[in-house]
Formats: structure tokens, C-alpha cells, sequence
């Protein structure tokens, strides 16, 4: 498999530390807010490439973290009323209820910060003992020291005086140091405060990751991930501090895109900011997941209402043809699924040519469209070959039916099955003009939440 490093700036075959083994680290939320359709996006990508290294016979361990406190927590918080810890869970929870309505996996590990405070600090001790961080005069914030390390800037390409940067120096030797811990301010509550050799604080953003990565993974690992917009500072940062401690840190950094919204760069400013819940609203999830893997995971994704129409109808004539295969072979000696068909060498060469998901998705369309023919013409063994194939593919891409209620569930099946039982005693009462007895029937419905409707053709049952 071949994967686009973004600090070698080129395609690289992809080569595990460990053979038969991933480690992957990726940047998870910080939950300030609940999630945007970019967090959706994000966590899919990883998702994907978890599920695919997994079907290629890899062990993956896949760490993504949760950024519980920091700047933007504990102000959204004061804004809201509520304590920091109270905001951050029960976003976090939000995230992770959409997360599974989309079908992802769960990862390995989803470390907190705030859980791993000792991991950093002695993360910094390090640094400030190789000469690569400092503690500011007559304060408890540290800074990682830029200068000390030549190779900062190496992730992004570009030299330090070139390099964009925030407010002024201020207590910093230079304008780029970045705080690896911040002392505590006046008016924070004491929740958000921890001790240190330097003096009550928190961490900084950026060593988090570094701490956390190394903790679960170890001191090298495979690959690292993230938003694009994370290269800079966040991962720069993240990749010297870990360097300049002793750790071999990222074999691959990998970046996905963003995502656009009507042509346009999504942000707070332009109120074109697309949630998580606007998008559940619209359409089922697993059109949502379909619709997330159009784009290629490094290009940016656009968003308009209609591309869920579109999402919705591919997933169908996929879905639909396996429909179609349960109905015509069925009855056949073709009825029986194989599990772990032969895929497509094309399905493959695209999944290995740095995931390209709308090029692989393109294959298991032209394995409908020939199935389809097949069934027209009644060569029933190679429409079920292709049958297989279809339902491998998309289950490696998660979004195999049985992965989703969508259509008739084990569940629905066997309620539907209760309920036509019951509809049957009610229609029996009411010929024998026992009306007692099917009101009774249908209070006890309505009690469960069962709302029949009687027409021409009988009577149907639905969720009130
Ligand atoms: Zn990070």
C-alpha cells in the first residue's frame, strides 16, 4: 500500500515498524462545541484506513485523542454557565454517540488530557534538561525554545523567519516558542489548575499529543493523522518537541482534508458552519458515511444539500442489487453468501493507492452494473460472484446492509411479526363486534408506542 506523507511530500509504500502490526495516533476533538461535519469527516477517514490495514491482515491499534481542556473549553464554558469538565463531557459523549450512528469502530484508546497530565510534565522535564524548553522569568509557563532545534519547521518546509506568527514575543526568547505549559490565570477555576515543578498550570495544546502518542504507542510508531489544518503549528510542534525529547516519534504523517460548504471555506465568520445534528436531520447515516468517502480523503470535500440525494441513490442501487440477488438466487443453488470472495484486483489497486476510496467505489459500481446484466440474462453463477463481491467490498468499506437498519432489521422483523399477530386478533374482534376487546388490542399498542392506521388494504402499523 502506498500512502501520501505530508512531511516527505511524496507517495511512500507503506511499511509497518513491526510487520503484521499498525500503530496509528490521530488529533481528536477539542470539545468545545459539538461536532461539525469536518470532525465527521476526520474520524471517517482514519476509520477507513483502520478497516482497510485490518483487511489487509494488519493487528491496528488506533489511539485518538479527546482535547478536553484547554483555552477554548474553559471560555465557552464561563460563556455557558457550567463548569469546563461538564462542557467537555457531555460534547465528548455527543461526539461519540455520532461517531457510532456512523458506523465507525471504536478505536484502541481514546486517551484524555486531562488524564495524562504526569506523562506531560515529565515530558517537559525532559526538554527543559536537553536545553529545548525554558521556564519564563517570575512565572510557571515553560516554552519549547525554537532556536534549540534546527530542524523546527521541517514538517511544514518551511525555515522559522519565514513562518507566520501570533502577538508578539512577550516573555518568549522567540516569537515562535510555543507555551508547553501555561500558569494558571487569574479568575480560572481551580479545577483546571494541576501542580508542577513550575508552578500551578496546565498543559499547552500541543504537548498532549506528543505525551499521548508515545504513552500508548510507544516511542516510534506508524503513522500519524490528522486535519490539514493541524500541520501548522500543532503537529510542527508536536513533531520537534518529540524529537528534541529522544523520541523517533511518526513514520508516516498523513493529513485529510477539509471541508467545503457551497464552494466555500467553512467557518464560524461566514455562519456556514454545517453540524452533525443538520446533517442527521437530512439523511439516514449510512448515506452520511456513503457521502463522507466521495472525495479522495486528502481533497476537500464539498457540501450542498443535494449531494445527499445523490449519496442516497448510489447507496441504494448497491444496496438494491443485493436486494434484487436475495430475490432471484435465492431460491438457487447461489443462494449462499461467500464471505471472503476474491475482490477485484482494481478494488484492491485503488484501496492501496493511498486510499482512493471514489476510485474503488467507481469498481464496485461496474461489479453492479455487470451483476445486474447477469441476472437480466440469467448466468446466475457470475451474478453471484459478483453478489459476493459487492458485499465484501462493502463491508470492508462499512457500509454493508447488515451494518445498518436500513430495510427490514432481525428486530423490525420480528416485531413486525408480533404486531400482524395481534392486528390479526383485533380484525377477528371486531367482526365478532367485540369492540372491548380490539380497543383493548390497540390501547395496548398505543401504550408501546404502536400506532395502527386502517385503510383499503388493512391496517399498517408505524411508530407513533
Ligand atoms: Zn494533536
Amino acid at each position: 500500500m502506498k500512502l501520501y506523507d505530508t512531511k516527505a511530500a511524496e507517495l511512500r509504500d507503506f511499511v509497518p515498524i513491526e510487520k503484521g502490526k499498525v500503530g496509528i495516533y490521530v488529533c481528536g476533538p477539542t470539545v468545545q462545541s459539538e461536532p461539525h461535519i469536518g470532525h465527521l469527516r476526520s474520524a471517517l477517514v482514519y476509520d477507513l484506513i483502520t478497516r482497510w490495514l485490518s483487511h489487509l491482515g494488519n493487528q491496528v491499534t488506533l489511539i485518538r485523542n479527546v482535547t478536553d481542556i484547554d483555552d477554548k473549553v474553559l471560555e465557552k464554558a464561563n460563556e455557558q454557565g457550567l463548569n469546563w469538565w461538564e462542557l467537555a463531557h457531555s460534547n465528548e459523549s455527543v461526539f461519540a454517540s455520532d461517531y457510532r450512528a456512523l458506523g465507525m469502530l471504536l478505536p484502541s484508546g481514546e486517551p484524555r488530557a486531562t488524564g495524562h497530565i504526569p506523562q506531560m510534565i515529565s515530558l517537559i522535564e525532559t526538554l527543559i534538561a536537553n536545553g529545548h524548553a525554558y521556564q519564563a522569568e517570575g512565572s510557571a509557563n515553560v516554552y519549547f525554545d525554537t532556536l534549540s532545534w534546527p530542524s523546527y519547521g521541517e514538517l511544514t518546509h518551511q525555515a522559522l523567519e519565514d513562518m507566520e506568527s501570533e502577538g508578539d514575543r512577550g516573555e518568549k526568547k522567540n516569537v515562535q516558542d510555543f507555551a508547553l505549559w501555561k500558569a494558571t490565570k487569574e479568575g480560572e477555576p481551580e479545577s483546571a489548575s494541576w501542580d508542577s515543578p513550575w508552578g500551578k498550570g496546565r498543559p499547552g495544546w500541543h504537548i498532549e499529543c506528543s505525551a499521548m502518542s508515545t504513552h500508548f504507542l510507544g516511542q516510534t510508531f506508524d503513522i500519524h493523522g490528522g486535519g490539514l489544518d493541524l500541520r501548522f503549528p500543532h503537529h510542527e510542534n508536536e513533531l520537534a518537541q518529540s524529537l528534541a525529547a529522544g523520541d523517533r516519534f511518526a513514520n508516516y504523517w498523513i493529513h485529510n482534508g477539509l471541508v467545503n460548504v457551497g464552494g466555500q471555506k467553512m467557518s464560524k465568520s461566514l455562519g456556514n458552519s454545517v453540524s452533525s445534528k443538520d446533517l442527521f436531520a437530512l439523511a439516514e447515516p449510512a448515506v452520511i458515511r456513503y457521502y463522507l468517502t466521495t472525495a479522495h480523503y486528502r481533497s476537500v470535500l464539498d457540501y450542498q444539500p443535494s449531494v445527499l440525494e445523490e449519496a442516497a441513490s448510489a447507496l441504494e442501487r448497491l444496496h438494491g442489487f443485493l436486494q434484487r440477488c436475495e430475490r432471484e438466487l435465492g431460491e438457487t443453488q447461489f443462494a449462499q453468501v461467500d464471505k471472503n470472495p476474491e475482490l477485484p484486483s482494481e478494488f484492491i489497486d485503488e484501496m492501496n493507492d493511498d486510499l482512493n476510496i471514489p476510485a474503488a467505489l467507481a469498481v464496485m459500481h461496474d461489479a453492479v452494473t455487470s451483476g445486474n446484466t447477469e441476472l437480466d440474462e440469467q448466468q446466475l453463477r457470475e451474478a453471484a460472484q459478483h453478489r459476493d463481491q459487492v458485499s465484501k467490498m462493502l463491508e470492508i468499506l462499512g457500509l454493508a446492509p447488515s451494518q445498518w437498519s436500513l430495510g427490514v432489521s432481525e428486530e423490525h422483523a420480528a416485531l413486525d411479526k408480533l404486531i400482524a399477530s395481534l392486528i390479526a386478533r383485533r380484525d377477528q374482534a371486531r367482526e365478532n363486534k367485540d369492540y372491548d376487546t380490539a380497543d383493548e388490542i390497540r390501547d395496548q399498542l398505543d401504550k408501546a408506542g404502536i400506532e395502527l392506521s386502517d385503510g383499503p388494504s388493512g391496517t399498517h402499523w408505524s411508530l407513533s
